[in-house]
């Protein structure tokens, strides 16, 4: 089977070195494979996403030198495959629509989840109108309709799949038409991605992912999560804490290639570092 990865950002900011470290992950592993490197533009969540920064994340790739494989997938062209999965997920039982506010769900939670404050389930047994509600997931049915579940990522080994923690995580709401857990595992799966790269602070949302493809019938991927580029306060680059974009360092007339290589061997501009990895066998 042909190894194919896939670099997935999502154009709510501009792209930085963290990113071409991820980016750099996804071709080399499927470049090393003899496979193929894919594009995608995570771009639902409408109030966010930039066409602007489109245009700029595949100026930044082109500088770089990381050459994709095919048309870039856009997951604003696919929302009815989202819709169509929620259906799927309604009609098994497993959906109840939300109308809490994120300040209710705060209000009510009793715990810190992967994705944040964990909610109760507050509407799980209640007459909520569903027209532009939320649907959240029914954890605990899900869980018992696909039973024990593992997954594997190539350092950190086979994994027993526990997305309890996520508690009744929303898969669908009216204006980003799907959560990132259910695009993104959809999406992987029409593309036929096979090796699933990316950063180990979403490790976790990997045992959701698997949990969705066992409902849905979906292929299972490999993962290979890597470690995060972090500042000297072990904290993961981000824009807002002053990490030049890769488009500054783009029109500042740096070379993009020369920075690739730089980051496959490991060399790293003054004050970043790569945090750690996961651990094998955790
Ligand atoms: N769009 C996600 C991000 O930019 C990608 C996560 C993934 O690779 O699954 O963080």
């Amino acid at each position: 089977m042909t190894v194919r990865t896939r670099f997935a950002p999502s154009p709510n900011g501009p792209l930085h070195l963290g990113h071409a470290y991820a980016a750099v992950i996804a071709h080399d592993l499927a470049r090393a494979r003899g496979g193929e490197f894919l594009l995608r533009i995570e771009d639902i969540d409408a109030a966010r996403s930039r066409a602007d920064l489109v245009e700029e994340i595949l100026a930044d790739l082109a500088w770089l030198g990381l050459e994709w494989h095919g048309p870039v997938v856009f997951q604003s062209e696919r929302l009815a495959s989202y819709a169509a999965a929620g259906d799927r997920l309604r009609a098994m039982g497993l959906l109840y629509p939300c109308r809490c506010t994120r300040a209710e769900v705060l209000a009510a939670a009793r715990e810190i989840g992967p994705d944040g404050p964990v909610y109760p389930g507050t509407c799980r047994n209640r007459a909520v109108d569903p027209d532009g509600a939320a649907w959240r997931l029914d954890m605990a049915a899900a869980i018992r309709l696909a039973g024990p579940l593992e997954w594997e990522d190539e350092i950190a080994g086979i994994q027993r799949a526990d997305p309890a923690p996520f508690g009744d995580a929303v898969l669908l709401r009216k204006e980003a038409p799907a959560s990132y857990h259910l695009a993104a595992t959809l999406d992987d799966a029409a593309d036929g991605v096979t090796l699933v790269t990316r950063g180990r602070d979403l490790f976790a949302a990997s045992h959701v992912h698997r949990l969705l493809q066992a409902l849905l019938g979906l292929p299972v991927p490999v993962w290979h999560h890597h470690g995060l580029l972090v500042e000297p306060d072990g904290r993961k680059l981000a824009k807002r804490r002053g990490s030049p974009s890769l488009a500054d360092r783009r029109r500042s007339g740096e070379d993009g290639r020369a920075l690739v290589d730089a980051l496959r061997a490991a060399c790293f501009p003054a004050g970043i570092s790569l945090g750690p990895g996961v651990e094998s066998g955790t």
